[in-house]
C-alpha cells in the first residue's frame, strides 16, 4: 500500500433505491485497487434521526456487499460527533469562524435558513426555495423568507489561505478558482436556527451547527493522509467548501474526482439490465463504462449498448475487462493527479476491450 494517500468519496447519504448509487463505492474500490491505497468509504448519518439510521446504514453496506464491494473501512460522520464540536470549538478559538450579526433569510418551517439568497441560488441550495416577483419562497412550505437580523456562526473565505487546487478532469479547475474568487472575501453561514443535532457552546451562546458544514470537516477526521475524494461534477461549490475547509484546518492535500450523472433513457430499464446479471465484475463494469472522462461536460443517458456489450462477454473477459481499465502507466507516473487522470481515462470500453483481444489465449 501507498500509506501516504486514501481514497474516499463525500459523505453519501444510505441510500439503496438507485443504483447510481454504486457508482462511488466501485470506484473508490478501483482506485484503492490500481493506486494501492486505502479505501474509506464515507457515510453521511446525520440527516436523519429517525430511529431506524443504524438499519439504513446496515441495509446500505449489506446493499453494497450484495453487488459487490467489501466496505470494510467505513466512516460515519454521527460517530464522530464529540470531534466534531472539539473542531468547531478549535475553530472558533482561532478565529477562522465567527459570531457575527447578520441578516439571515427564513421561511416558517425553517428548511431555507440562508445568508444571500442570491448567491445559494445560483450556486447551492435553489431547490429549497424559488423566487417569485424578486420574493423568495420555500418549496415545501410555500411561504415567503423574510429577513430577521441576529447573532449566527459564519466561515470568512480568505483565499490566501488556500491549498493548491487539485482535480480530475482539470477542465474544472478554472470553475473551481472562479468560485474561489465570487466568494473571496464573503461569508459563510454555518449555523443554523433550528435544532440540527450539533449543538456548540461559544461565548456562552449555543449555535446550532449546519450539517452540511459538519461533514465539510470531514477531512480532519479521517486519517490523517493525502486524499483522492470522489464527489458529482455538479458539485463544485460543496468541493470548495471542503477545499477549503481543508485548507484552514492544515490538512494534507486533497484531489477532487468529478463525476457525472445519467439522465433517464425512456427505451431501457438500466435497473432491470443491471440486476439481470450476478456477476460483479458485470454490474461495476456496467456502471463504470457510464462515466466518461474523455467528454466529461455532456451529461449522458443510460445506454443500452453498454449492457449489450457486456452481457455478451464471458466471466473470465469481464475480469479481464475489469483488469485491463488497471493497465495503464500509472506506475511509472509520479504526480497522484496525473496517475488518476490516466487511470479515469482508461475506464473505455473499446480500448478495454483492444486491450483485452491482444492478450493471446
Ligand atoms: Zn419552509
Amino acid at each position: 500500500m501507498q500509506n501516504d494517500f486514501l481514497v474516499t468519496s463525500v459523505p453519501v447519504t444510505p441510500k439503496t433505491s438507485r443504483i447510481g448509487v454504486l457508482t462511488w463505492p466501485y470506484l473508490i474500490e478501483l482506485i484503492s485497487k490500481a493506486l494501492k491505497i486505502d479505501p474509506v468509504f464515507s457515510i453521511n448519518a446525520f440527516h436523519s434521526y429517525l430511529e431506524s439510521s443504524d438499519v439504513e446504514i446496515k441495509k446500505y453496506l449489506d446493499f453494497l456487499h450484495g453487488n459487490g464491494v467489501y466496505a470494510d473501512d467505513v466512516y460515519i460522520d454521527r460517530n464522530h460527533l464529540h470531534r466534531i464540536k472539539k473542531l468547531v470549538q478549535y475553530m472558533f478559538s482561532q478565529n477562522l469562524i465567527k459570531i457575527e450579526n447578520k441578516i439571515i433569510y427564513r421561511c416558517s418551517c425553517g428548511r431555507v435558513d440562508v445568508l444571500n439568497l442570491e448567491n445559494d441560488i445560483q450556486y447551492d441550495t435553489a431547490k429549497l426555495y424559488s423566487i417569485k416577483d424578486k420574493m423568495a419562497y420555500c418549496n415545501f412550505c410555500n411561504t415567503e423568507c423574510k429577513p430577521y437580523s441576529e447573532k449566527v456562526l459564519v466561515m470568512p473565505v480568505d483565499i490566501s489561505k488556500c491549498q493548491e487546487v487539485q482535480i480530475v478532469p482539470n477542465l474544472y479547475e478554472s470553475y473551481f478558482n472562479n468560485l474561489y474568487k465570487k466568494f473571496s472575501n464573503q461569508s459563510f453561514l454555518i449555523s443554523k436556527n433550528r435544532e440540527t443535532g450539533i449543538k456548540v457552546n461559544l461565548d456562552g451562546q449555543d449555535f446550532n451547527i449546519d450539517v452540511d458544514f459538519s461533514w465539510m470537516l470531514f477531512t480532519a477526521l479521517l486519517p490523517d493522509k493525502n486524499k483522492i475524494i470522489i464527489a458529482g461534477n455538479r458539485h463544485i461549490l460543496k468541493m470548495m467548501k471542503i477545499h477549503y475547509v481543508n485548507s484552514i484546518l492544515k490538512q494534507k492535500s486533497v484531489i477532487f474526482l468529478a463525476t457525472s450523472y445519467n439522465m433517464k433513457n425512456l427505451d431501457f430499464d438500466e435497473t432491470k439490465a443491471f440486476f439481470e446479471i450476478e456477476d460483479a465484475n458485470y454490474k461495476k463494469l456496467f456502471l463504470l463504462y457510464h462515466q466518461s472522462w474523455n467528454n466529461h461536460t455532456n451529461s449522458r443517458i443510460w445506454d443500452k449498448s453498454i449492457y449489450k456489450f457486456l452481457k455478451k462477454q464471458t466471466v473470465e473477459k469481464r475480469e479481464r475487462l475489469y483488469s485491463a481499465i488497471m493497465n495503464t502507466d500509472i506506475k511509472i507516473t509520479k504526480n497522484m493527479q496525473e496517475k488518476m487522470l490516466l487511470l479515469v481515462k482508461n475506464i473505455n470500453l473499446s480500448k478495454n476491450y483492444k486491450q483485452i483481444q491482444n492478450i493471446k489465449e
